[in-house]
């Protein structure tokens, strides 16, 4: 389960929280009823690890990209896209 970290804005209190995905943000401060946020960057490993997989993708999705456009066209121009692969 992620593990949310919140702040106060008002008194500045820390918390952590170990919540579903599901499970509803925490809003309010339990020390004095002011409003929680949420800090990010308290799960640096989670970004780390989408980054990563945000620059594998971009470069391979890219590359579909390219080639997907071509067939697109001829396919558009002439019907036998059985025979092209
Ligand atoms: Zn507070």
């Amino acid at each position: 389960m992620p593990t949310y970290q919140y702040r106060c804005a008002d008194c500045g209190e820390e918390l952590e929280a170990v919540q579903k995905f599901t499970d509803e943000a925490l809003t309010i401060c339990p020390s004095c009823n002011g409003k929680l946020r949420k800090v990010f960057n308290a799960v640096g490993v989670v970004f780390k690890g989408s980054g990563f997989y945000a620059t594998d993708s971009r470069s391979s999705g890219a590359r579909k990209a390219a080639t997907a456009s071509t067939p697109a066209k001829s396919t558009a121009s002439s019907p036998a896209k059985a025979a092209s692969s």
